[in-house]
């Protein structure tokens, strides 16, 4: 399994460095035959070009197994903190047997695959949840240093696009407060994303220690007032509210977004405390609180509400395909609904400035 992983590993690399921009050259020169020059990505030199998309690669991965490290550790909060446990001290062990993980056992998804998901004193299998978490995580930070991280900032409403793109201007010659907001966009995914496993388990994450994420993350508008990005006077701006008026306070801004996710949240959690029991509740107030505080009031309703109707259409679609959603044990809806809101929440991000204009928000 791990060697098959390997292998793979290495086969997409030749493919991306060598086959890619062998394949794109063949087809340059098909298309315009009697054409000497080549396009700038396919003219440097074979070197250089190597070196290049290796960065790339190699970058791709970095950003992939950060996300899936963090994946790791927002799953030992996600089950620990909860039960009162401690996450600084101990290691991880098994469930079953009390056998402690190695090194090699514990690695974000390696650890899972050399293990074939089995504990490997007493076989007995170790919860798929875990490789799915880290894979996600890992998912959502690749994703949003490729598309916003890479690109200046493209997606973002009210940013005035980094004079540099690319990974080696981004990165290698660090554009701090692009990093900056990256950091706390990815760090609010990865928390939605821990927040719906804790769901799973039997008692609530405390509220002492989410109040703490939340108002971590928010904060930083009040340190850096540029990750404030739509203020919260959109898209009343007419009303004689500006960037220069003592009311366009990213701290007011950062309030008024979590007052409006909290209150939307608690409100809609009655709604399907009726359909799941306490099994969302507990956890919704919380997700949409922090959506609010750290992207805005008007992100929170929009993608609440759409994640509300793509829902419903997700239960009408399975209730005609397959048994009625009424049979899925209450965990799963609720891990179902979870799922609409971040994937709502991850196409909004990435479409967040083509929605601005479209709700004059920008
Ligand atoms: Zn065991």
């Amino acid at each position: 399994m791990l060697v098959s992983l390997c292998v793979s590993f290495f086969v997409a690399y030749v493919i991306y460095v060598f086959a890619i921009p062998f394949i794109e050259a063949s087809f340059f020169n098909l298309a315009y035959p009697k054409k000497k020059i080549l396009p700038p990505q396919l003219e440097m030199k074979w070197a250089n070009r190597v070196l290049l998309r290796t960065c790339e690669f190699l970058f791709v991965g970095w950003f992939f197994y950060f996300g899936a490290s963090i994946g790791s550790f927002l799953n030992v909060v996600a089950w620990r903190v909860p039960e009162g446990r401690t996450i600084v001290f101990g290691g991880s062990k098994c469930p079953f047997c009390d056998t402690r993980l190695s090194f090699i056992d514990n690695t974000p998804i390696f650890g899972w695959i050399y293990l074939q998901g089995k504990c490997r004193t007493c076989r007995l299998p170790i919860a798929p949840r875990y490789l799915l978490i880290e894979i996600a995580v890992g998912v959502v930070f690749l994703w949003l240093a490729l598309w916003q991280l890479v690109r200046g900032g493209a997606n973002l409403p009210h940013w005035s696009l980094a004079k540099r793109t690319g990974l080696v201007n981004i990165v290698l010659d660090p554009e701090w407060l692009l990093i900056g907001i990256y950091a706390v966009h990815a760090t609010m995914f990865g928390v939605l994303i821990m927040l719906a496993t804790a769901n799973v388990g039997k008692k609530p994450f405390p509220l002492f220690y989410l109040a703490l994420i939340g108002f971590g993350l928010a904060s930083a508008k009040i340190v850096q007032p540029s990750l404030d990005l739509v203020a919260w006077y959109q898209p009343f701006s007419k009303f004689g509210f500006s960037n220069r008026s003592p009311f366009a306070n990213p701290a007011l801004s950062m309030l008024l977004g979590g007052l409006v996710g909290g209150a939307l949240g608690w409100i809609s959690s009655f709604a399907f405390a009726r359909h799941f029991g306490a099994i969302v509740g507990r956890h919704w107030t919380l997700q949409c609180f922090l959506v609010g505080t750290v992207l805005g009031w008007q992100s929170e309703v929009t993608i609440l509400m759409i994640s509300l109707v793509v829902y419903g259409m997700v239960r009408s679609a399975y209730g005609i395909y397959r048994p009625p959603l009424s049979h899925w044990s209450l965990a799963n809806q609720a891990l179902v609904l979870n799922a609409c809101f971040i994937i709502v929440a991850l196409v909004h991000h990435s479409f967040w400035i083509q929605i601005a204009h479209l709700l004059g928000l920008a």
